[in-house]
């Protein structure tokens, strides 16, 4: 396995705010980055030594950029596949191919979830009227219908209750290729963090509990309120994602918990550092985006374990402005992402509170 040792040059695809703090998390460890995304001046590149602005089917952008780096990451799951290949012919990527050929699609993560064991909603996967008809059927109501493909924080799906109609369904997924899922009736959200290195060690982080609003998430709450055993099921099941991934890197899988029975129901995989990993910064041994740093230059991954009891919220449109609000809080640390128009449901930052284990 290739280590990159510090001082090299680490490449971003994606300029986001995840992008801007494993930039900063690599610069503490003596990594320099050199961000590539379509945007000027983004929250990334705000924070590091180098950026390619281009389109991400431009292969000669693509082809200078893989010269001046010694190993490529990515921030988000959607850069096409084609970009990912063309990179992975040209330099290391870490993760691979695999990891975001799979999950970029909705059934091929699902197909892949469960032949490698992992419980998730029944499901069938729907494009025309005929389809959904039969789909209905198959997984009756209430379910959620969702597009395979560039669906994120909502977009792109239906929850549907006892009646459904049809033309509504196929509006929202515009006749694309799509999956009809069972609703599932659970009692919380949660996901796990976990990191596997170049060389196949993994560490999982405390599950942490997420609650939604909108479709986005609002707060993550570590520990989670779950049984020793949930946790430890839980746990183990990102575990096995990644291992089946053979993955480098990490990644999230987020999870739906029914709390008398303690089953564990997979709702998705995210192949990136992750919203709900945002705590690790203040509140666990390693940041996720350190162990992502770590990972994938193949060091040896730092201590998962949370230092106390940790709760994040994240900053969403206009609540950004309440900067003293933040910083008179003692036990807050405040993230500002850089952004500049504070777009309602945008993520703008978030903020951190720790309560340290004596
Ligand atoms: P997703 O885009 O798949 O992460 O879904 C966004 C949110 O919708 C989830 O965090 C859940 O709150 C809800 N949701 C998605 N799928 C289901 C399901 N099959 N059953 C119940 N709720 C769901």
């Amino acid at each position: 396995m290739t280590r990159i040792e510090p001082g090299s040059t680490i490449g971003i695809m994606g300029g986001g705010q995840l992008g801007r703090m494993l930039a900063l998390a690599a610069a503490r460890l003596g990594y320099k980055c050199h961000i590539f995304c379509p945007e000027e001046n983004s929250p990334a590149q705000q924070v590091s030594a180098a950026a390619t602005i281009a389109e991400y089917d431009d292969e000669v952008a693509l082809a200078a950029f893989a010269k001046q780096v010694d190993v490529v990451t990515y921030e988000f799951e959607n850069i096409p596949a084609q970009t990912a290949k063309y990179i992975a012919d040209e330099t290391l990527l870490r993760p691979g191919v695999k990891a975001l050929e799979i999950t970029q699609d909705r059934l091929s993560e699902k197909n892949f979830l469960n032949d490698s064991g992992v419980e998730t909603a029944p499901y069938m996967a729907f494009q025309s009227e005929e389809d959904l008809e039969g789909a209905f059927k198959e997984i009756g109501r209430p379910s959620v219908a969702k597009t395979r493909r560039f669906g994120y924080d909502g977009k792109g799906q239906l929850m549907i209750k006892a009646r459904a109609d049809k033309d509504r369904v196929l509006e929202v997924t515009k006749n694309t290729p799509a999956i009809l899922e069972g609703f599932v009736n659970f009692d919380r959200e949660i996901s796990v963090v976990v990191a596997r290195s170049a060389s196949g060690d993994v560490a999982a982080f405390p599950v942490g509990e997420n609650i939604h609003t909108n479709h986005i998430l609002y707060m993550t709450t570590v520990p989670a309120d779950i049984r020793p055993i949930v946790e430890a099921k839980a746990k183990v099941i990102a575990t096995q994602v990644a291992n089946a991934l053979e993955y480098v890197g990490v990644l999230a899988v987020e999870m739906f918990v029914k709390d008398e029975t303690g089953d564990v129901v997979v709702n998705e995989i995210a192949p990136r550092v992750h919203n709900s990993g945002h705590w690790t910064i203040e509140g666990a041994k390693t940041s996720q985006f350190e162990q992502h740093i770590r990972a994938i230059c193949d060091l040896p991954l730092g201590s998962p374990e949370a230092i106390g009891n940790v709760r994040m919220k994240n900053l969403l449109g206009k609540d950004i402005l309440e900067v003293n609000k933040y910083l008179e809080d003692e036990s807050a640390h405040y993230h500002h992402y850089g952004k500049r128009d504070p777009r309602d449901g945008r993520k703008m930052g978030h903020v951190t509170w720790v309560d340290a284990n004596e």
